[in-house]
């Protein structure tokens, strides 16, 4: 690690920086590596968010500057920010300040689902593949998300502010910044005027990757990206609420391994070997070699969801039997390293990649969020919570331990959770300045 990677690296952690992108994979860790190129992951493939737009609209010079930390840091000698063609209105003035910077452009995409895939971003940008069970440095990448470059251009002055979409049934969809621990709910009701669905669900971190939650109470953590608002009943909460035993029943006897779902898959695409359709095969075995090797087929998976939310004629769970498949084999000490599908061959494109990507427009379609996707504009009103929590685990990695005790008065920016030094992870810090009223494991509860 050179001097600059460890200064930043230490600068990030300090600021508690972590993959805003919804992961939550903590900075620092990435700033340490070497790589040729240091891409923007500015894809914003879920359906229906808008913070990583708004960023750039409104931030772009920020987004920039946390590139050219990083760029220095990791010794990339190219910067490249991934943005959908579609948004016109905001490219011609990052392609204005790209040129005023070093050795940045512009790379612009079509509209696809998942167009923000890490390897898929890879891919896009430089041709080159990441390595089957790898990770993008192994290709001489380090990828980072739009709202990340901008936390990272303040390190090491805390995280204490996620942006966040509020989209779906309330009344003015919209984009906005507010201190991490407020609730969705003071977010729907003091942003976008309130609910217009009866028995609201909602979708944490968008449509396809997101989990279904009712409760709109829970505090907002620095990965939080936004929220789509639902009636209960509508069919992709129901879809996406499904019990391992329901859609296990389910798959067992509908499906008729016509393979659709493996042939749409972007890392089955990318010339990964992830093949649902196998993985669906063991919901026909009760256990032994043939359910394990099967199995094995899902350690690739990503879990975008495209197979069990668009490709799937039957409207089955392959991406939720993927991700059991993978724990039942976590549990096995299985991973990819050690399955006998890593053969090391190297993997190439599927010839007809190209032609099977998915617009963002069909997708939506597909889900049923037509009537839901609205544009959700920037609304910059500030917010001041009468409380937060904040959440010790808010990032890949151990959780943090408190470090401060009730009665004590905190001021904005102070830490109020850290891990161990030796230990991946990083600091949570207060998002007010206020006394501390309850602390836990699990959380610090700051009254302003
Ligand atoms: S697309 Fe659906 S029916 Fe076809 S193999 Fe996959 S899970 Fe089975
Ligand atoms: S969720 Fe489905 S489509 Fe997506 S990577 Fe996994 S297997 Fe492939």
């Amino acid at each position: 690690m050179t001097d600059l990677s460890a200064e930043f690296s230490r600068s990030l952690r300090a600021a508690g920086v972590v993959g805003a992108g919804g992961a939550g994979f903590p900075s620092y860790v990435k700033a340490q590596g070497r790589a040729e190129f240091a891409l923007v992951n500015a894809a914003e493939c879920e359906p229906l968010l808008k913070k990583d737009q708004k960023i750039l609209e409104y931030f772009p010079e920020k987004v920039f500057d946390g590139l050219e930390l990083l760029m220095r840091a990791v010794g990339a000698s190219k910067g490249v920010l991934g943005i959908k063609k579609k948004h016109e209105e905001i490219i011609p003035r990052l392609k204005e300040i790209a040129k005023s910077r070093k050795n940045i452009s512009i790379l612009e995409m079509g509209d696809y689902y998942p167009a923000g895939d890490e390897q898929c971003l890879v891919y896009e940008a430089t041709g080159r593949i990441v390595p089957p069970g790898g990770i993008p440095l192994e290709v001489g990448c380090v990828v980072a998300n739009v709202e990340t470059l901008y936390n990272a251009s303040f390190a090491p002055r805390p995280v204490t502010e996620t942006f966040v979409t509020v989209n779906g049934g309330v009344k003015k969809p919209a984009t906005f910044r507010v201190p991490v621990g407020v609730t969705w709910r003071e977010c729907v009701e003091n942003f976008c005027g309130g609910f217009t669905v009866k028995d609201p669900a909602y979708i944490d971190g968008g449509p396809m990757m997101g989990k279904v939650q009712t409760d709109f109470d829970l505090p907002l953590v620095k990965a939080s990206g936004g929220i789509i608002v639902l009636p209960k009943d509508h069919p992709l909460i129901v879809k996406k609420a499904q019990s391992r035993q329901t859609f296990t029943r389910i798959g067992r006897s509908a499906c008729d391994q016509c393979s659709y779902c493996t042939e749409f898959c972007p890392r089955y695409l990318l010339g990964h070997n992830v093949q649902p359709h196998r993985v669906m095969r063991t919901m026909l075995f009760a256990g032994g070699p043939e359910h394990k090797l099967h199995s094995q087929y899902g350690l690739l998976c990503c879990e975008c969801s495209l197979c069990s939310l668009y490709s799937c004629p039957e409207g089955l769970h392959p991406r939720e039997a993927c991700v059991s498949a993978k724990a039942d084999l976590r549990e096995q000490k299985v991973g990819f390293k050690n399955s006998p599908l890593n053969t090391g061959k190297k993997p190439e494109v599927h010839p007809v990649r190209d032609f099977r990507k998915v617009p963002v427009s069909k997708l939506v379609r597909r889900l049923g969020l037509e009537d839901y996707n609205k544009p959700a504009p920037w609304n910059a009103a500030s917010c001041a919570p009468a409380s937060v929590k904040i959440l010790m685990s808010q990032h890949i990695g151990v959780p943090c331990v408190p470090a401060v005790k009730e009665g004590q008065r905190v001021e904005k920016g102070a830490v109020v959770g850290d891990v161990p030094a030796d230990k991946l992870g990083c600091p949570v810090h207060a998002s007010i300045s206020g006394t501390v009223r309850k602390v836990n494991e699990r959380y610090v509860e700051i009254i302003a």
